[in-house]
């Protein structure tokens, strides 16, 4: 995006149904991009580009960026300051619901940014990490309490079903506070910069995907109860000496290791 959309750029209404709120501070802006350290070969994707805030920067270090955009508004003036039949053009613009945006279309390794829309955070993180094997890193700006939980520990109030289904696959560091002001309109919520590496698959030791997913959900369903409560019918007192595994715990006192302890037990026994 050049000089002239700077105009173009003030008329667009941001639209809450698709989570706009756009970032405008340069600071902000810089210490993301280094973080990112974008390298001219990477292959990145760049979900929700809108007006190019963090677009922009990238381009001026990668060779070639892909963006992923719903709003048609938006998707409108990528295409015509990147139009899509040139050969040269240093931006791919993928027009649809990154929701159903298929990683699998791109060459592998990945690197995935986004300063994400923050009413479908959660299903697009669970939609990445299903490919995770494909991906490098991902660095996401995200609501700051969704980023808590992401990286919560063990017996905290934040660590929940989110904490243990992405740790399960990811190491995931908070990197940075971003206050409302840093965007426009401004949110009304705190936001942060996380990234996600994910571990290498000789890492992640459930047997059984499904099954743990299951558990967890389970074992979370009801927090205030015992894994005694919340996980019979799969387990018994028996079960749970065997495992090693207090029954009388809650779900948020077990580490991610014992959730796939449990979950690979079960697999054998059912
Ligand atoms: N990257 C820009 C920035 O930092 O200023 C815009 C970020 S804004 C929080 C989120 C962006 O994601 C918007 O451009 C919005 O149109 C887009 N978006 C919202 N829902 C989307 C979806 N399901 N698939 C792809 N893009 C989406």
């Amino acid at each position: 995006m050049n000089g002239r959309n700077t105009n173009k750029c003030s008329v667009h209404k941001a639209k809450k149904k698709f989570g706009q709120n756009f970032l405008v501070d340069e600071h902000i802006i810089a210490d993301i991009i280094s973080a990112i350290c974008p390298q001219a070969e990477d292959m990145m994707v760049e979900i929700g580009p809108g007006l190019g805030a963090l677009t922009r920067p990238l381009l001026k270090k990668l060779n070639h960026l892909h963006v992923v955009e719903i709003d048609r508004d938006i998707i409108a003036r990528l295409e015509s300051d990147y139009p899509q039949d040139n050969p040269k053009s240093k931006l791919t613009v993928h027009a649809g619901d990154a929701l159903e945006f298929d990683l699998a279309t791109l060459s592998a390794p990945l690197r995935i940014v986004g300063n994400l829309p923050y009413n479908i955070s959660s299903p697009l993180l669970f939609h990445f990490a299903a490919y995770a094997e494909r991906i490098t890193d991902m660095h996401f700006m995200l609501q700051n309490e969704v980023v808590e939980r992401m990286v919560a520990e063990p017996s905290t109030a934040a660590y929940g079903r989110l904490s243990v289904m992405l740790q399960y696959r990811f190491v995931m560091e908070k990197l940075l506070d971003v206050p409302p002001e840093s965007f426009r309109p401004s949110p009304k919520v705190d936001s942060a910069i996380v990234r996600m590496i994910p571990l290498p698959a000789s890492e992640t030791l459930v047997n059984n995907e499904k099954l743990f997913a299951a558990v967890v959900r389970m074992a979370f369903g009801q927090r205030r109860k015992t894994l005694r409560n919340t996980l019979r019918g799969y387990l018994d007192e028996m079960d749970f000496e065997k495992l090693g595994i207090n029954s009388q715990l809650r779900a948020e006192n077990l580490a991610v290791a014992d959730f796939i302890k449990v979950t690979n037990y079960l697999d054998e026994k059912l």
